[in-house]
């Protein structure tokens, strides 16, 4: 006997319908494409790998076509060739009638594209940028609503959620946050670069939300968390995500400062200072 499994993850292709500026730093972009009805996603942090154009070409590149082949003959592409990958988070799923996917929309820090940046704009950053209405990506992404790109896990014993993101992860965190049970108590922080990037969450959850602004005086993350009383008694699941090297100083302090069991403390490097995606990827981090 034969069962038959679907394939978890699959490619998409996708135009670009609508942007909006969420904050100086936050652009949604709002994707559409007939592919999309394949798409399936129970949210929360759900995880995407996004194909952009290289300057001069009208989409992609990406050799979806040949399978499972796919992504030997991506890498084997010439540098300016190869369609540029970066992993992103779903922020917002449309569906029609008949329940299928109509449109997503993703959630894109702007970095480095201001006059003088310190660091300049990677490509993501640069083309998220500039998008416009038509223009076309490739995404890997879900055909199973409940799939391995989704990491937030709170087991079942679950008492207290405890929530870091910095703004590359306050989609992934304003979905878990959408996501979670009423009343559910949870402590929150979340880091952004401007105050006009705070926005309104929704949650039925019973949420303490604490906005760290960098620059304007705010703790470092590590020290707002660190200072922090948690609720006793209740058994905490702790989900961190954003720039490497504080979301693993933060699990060093949750896991020996805290006591919390490892195993209820997942936590995701989103991006390093001074490393692009691909160099990350080429270290295996
Ligand atoms: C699972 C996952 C989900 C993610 N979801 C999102 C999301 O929904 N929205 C989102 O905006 N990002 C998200 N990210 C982070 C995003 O993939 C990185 O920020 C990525 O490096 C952006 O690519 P880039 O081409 O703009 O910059 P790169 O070419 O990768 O990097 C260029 C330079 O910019 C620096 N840099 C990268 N990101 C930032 C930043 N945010 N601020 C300041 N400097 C930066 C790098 O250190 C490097 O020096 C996610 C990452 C992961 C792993």
């Amino acid at each position: 006997m034969t069962t038959a499994v679907a394939a978890p993850f699959r490619f998409f292709s996708l135009q670009v319908v609508r942007t909006e500026r969420l904050g100086p730093s936050v652009v949604r972009v709002s994707f559409a494409g007939d592919d999309l009805r394949f798409f399936l996603s129970d949210g929360r942090d759900q995880s995407l790998s996004l194909f952009l154009p290289q300057p001069g070409q009208d989409a992609p590149v990406v050799p979806y076509e040949l399978g499972d082949g796919w992504w030997q003959a991506w890498r084997e592409l010439p540098d300016d060739v190869r369609a540029v990958m970066r992993s992103y988070t779903l922020r917002g799923l449309r569906t029609d009638v008949h329940g299928e996917t109509v449109g997503i929309d993703i959630d894109f820090v702007l970095h480095g594209v201001e006059p003088g940046a310190a660091v300049p704009a990677g490509p993501a950053s640069r083309w998220a940028s500039q998008a416009s209405a038509g223009d076309r990506v490739v995404l890997l992404g879900p055909a199973v609503a409940d799939n391995r790109a989704i990491r937030f896990r709170p087991p079942a014993d679950t008492g207290l959620v405890v929530i870091w993101a910095d703004e590359t992860a306050l989609p992934a965190a304003s979905a878990i946050l959408e996501s979670l049970p009423a009343g559910m108590p949870a402590r929150v922080w979340l880091e952004v670069r401007h105050a006009g990037d705070i926005q309104d969450l929704a949650t039925e959850a019973d949420a303490e939300i604490t906005w760290l602004v960098r620059g304007e005086g705010a703790p470092s993350a590590p020290d707002a968390v660190r200072a922090a009383p948690l609720p006793p008694g209740e058994l905490p699941y702790a989900w961190i995500a954003g720039e490497s090297g504080r979301v693993k100083e933060l699990r060093r302090h949750l896991v020996r400062e805290r006591g919390i069991d490892k195993r209820r403390v997942t936590f995701v490097g989103y991006w390093r200072e001074g490393l692009t995606e691909e160099q990350l990827r080429e270290r295996g981090e």
